[in-house]
């Protein structure tokens, strides 16, 4: 089974949990809700799948496939690279100790053997605790991607099960994080402009308004076919007054700050 892609409505993007859409690289978690219709990130309680969106019960931990809760995406590769963090630091202490002890005995018994064997010793202990703090980083950085994707993805849809709004509180219950973390998180995807605005009510209830992505066109031809992710895009928007379509003119701002989204991405290193 497939899905659009629920940042950029590419489709097909398959079901599944932590795929990447071929078109925004975003990861989708989730496979359909046969309740509200969306590929949303699941919560586990009672060894029981819900959906995120909804609340609608998946059915049982144990049943067809493998769900990955969304408390639990990105955790291992953030514990795990910690934990090869703390063990790269922790190399980086032992080699400098055996490099010292090595050292003051090269020059107590004047010997160039220990001495060749200190300089032996710093050489591989420092490029082994590089290399492991280095690892470390790049896994604790794909946790991180992993979450951020993943709970976007679950306010998105818990919005749209709502009528398209969702508060601050309401997607802090629905991702278990607390309701500054929620706010962030949604005040970062209403800064992008593309998929929220916030609305204040009457009542002073601040509400995050999702719309749908301008779906991307994938003509049947290439649509089996994976997409390599080269595409030319205007910087401008082509300021003619017949090609004024408002529906390309936001695409083309979708795929510009795409663009950007896997520029600063690649930077990073992921
Ligand atoms: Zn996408
Ligand atoms: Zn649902």
């Amino acid at each position: 089974m497939a899905h659009a892609c629920y940042v950029c409505s590419f489709y097909p993007v398959p079901d599944g949990e932590g795929v990447e859409c071929p078109h925004c690289h975003r990861l989708q978690y989730g496979t359909k809700c046969p309740r509200c219709g969306q590929n949303a990130p699941t919560r586990v309680k009672d060894f029981r799948v819900f959906c995120t969106a909804c609340g609608f019960e998946r059915g049982a931990l144990s049943g067809n496939g493998i769900a990955m809760p969304i408390n639990m995406v990105g955790k291992p590769s953030q514990f795990g690279g910690i934990a090869t963090r703390v063990l790269g630091t922790a190399g980086l202490a032992v080699t400098l100790l055996l490099v010292t002890f090595v050292t003051i005995a090269a020059v107590a018994y004047s010997s160039t053997i220990l001495g060749a064997l200190a300089v032996l010793l710093a050489t591989f202990g420092s490029v082994a605790a590089f290399l492991l703090m280095r690892g470390g980083k790049k896994l604790q950085q794909q946790g991180e991607r992993a979450q951020h994707d993943a709970r976007e993805q679950a306010v998105a849809a818990a919005a749209k099960a709502r009528g398209g709004a969702i508060t601050a509180a309401e997607a802090a219950a629905v991702l278990e994080v607390h309701v500054a973390e929620a706010d962030a998180l949604l005040t970062a995807i209403a800064k992008e402009g593309a998929r929220a605005h916030v609305e204040i009510s009457n009542e002073g209830v601040v509400k995050y308004v999702f719309h749908d992505a301008a779906p991307v066109h994938v003509a049947p031809t290439t649509a089996a076919q994976p997409v390599t992710g080269v595409r030319v895009d205007t910087q401008t928007p082509v300021a003619t007054s017949q090609s004024a379509d408002p529906k390309q003119v936001a695409q083309q701002r979708v795929d510009r700050e795409f663009e950007e989204l896997k520029k600063t991405r690649a930077a990073k290193g992921d």
